[in-house]
């Protein structure tokens, strides 16, 4: 049974095959750059820490699987990383193809590869490059998105200077947390045009918990990798006393 029958997200759009595109109607991908904040002072935050890591381990072809508006793939194209950036949404996509292309004399935005792909036919969608990517990044929370009927982690906010309001509610099934659906009120400024406007989006998340987390990443490369978690862009370890706003999974494919 589809969980969608249980409990209706807002948006009614269906992505090509599978999951159904929580982003179709449109509002979420028109306030997603507002909601996240200003894309700069975002990727100020963990950009070092991310580019790093990128290099340290000699990447440079880079498969973002859920670029959504681009806010990362935009900072890793101008980190001089070759970025083929993929979203299931081509509401969310709109802006990162805009983006390309209001910078296409740029080099870098020129080579910048962005099409329409679903986890779920990722290798279909997806075009490798002779030798494959040298690693692929889901961030931004969007794994959550993964239904996931085993499993709790409840999903990143993301800053915001913005009036809002997030009202949570968890749909439980056998006495588990089986789906957390997030009600958002952006208010959007007024802008030359227009009075301000409060502006209503719905999305819902999977709750993965951290271990069987790590086994559907870990499980992907039958074992044959180096799993590590990070909290809040620092060593995380079980237990520890402060708990970090979010996580972040590092898998490293044994040579
Ligand atoms: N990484 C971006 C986008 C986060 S929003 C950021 O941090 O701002 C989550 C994104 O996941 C959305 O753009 C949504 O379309 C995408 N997504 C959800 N399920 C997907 C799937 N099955 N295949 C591909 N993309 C998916």
């Amino acid at each position: 049974m589809s969980v969608d029958s249980v409990f209706r997200t807002r948006s009614l759009g269906v992505a090509s095959v599978g999951l159904p595109d929580q982003y179709a109607d449109g509002k979420a991908a028109k306030v997603w750059q507002l909601y996240i904040g200003d894309t700069r002072s975002r990727t100020e935050e963990y950009k070092s820490w991310v580019v790093s890591l990128l290099k340290q381990h000699g990447v440079q072809r880079i498969l973002d699987v859920a670029c959504g508006t681009g806010v990362d793939s935009i900072m890793l194209v101008e980190e001089g990383f070759k970025m083929t950036s993929v979203d299931a949404s081509d509401k969310m996509l709109k802006y990162a193809l805009k983006e390309r292309w209001e910078r296409r004399k740029e080099r870098a935005f020129d080579q910048w590869v962005i099409e329409e792909a679903n986890w779920l036919t990722l290798t279909e969608d997806v075009q490798k490059p002779g030798n494959g990517f040298d690693a692929v990044i889901c961030l931004g929370n969007s794994f959550a998105h993964l239904p996931d009927f085993k499993g709790v982690c409840v999903p990143v906010i993301f800053q915001s200077d913005l009036t809002q309001d997030i009202t949570t509610s968890v749909l439980w099934v056998d006495n588990k947390p089986h789906m957390i659906t997030l009600d958002y009120t952006v208010q959007v400024p007024e802008g030359p045009q227009s009075s301000p406007e409060l502006s209503k989006f719905r999305l819902s998340y999977y709750p993965h918990r951290i271990d069987n987390f790590k086994e559907i990443l870990t499980g992907a490369f039958h074992g044959k990798c180096e799993h590590s978690v990070y909290g809040d862009f620092k060593t995380y370890t079980p237990g520890q006393s402060q708990a970090p706003c979010y996580f972040i999974h590092v898998v490293k494919k044994a040579a």
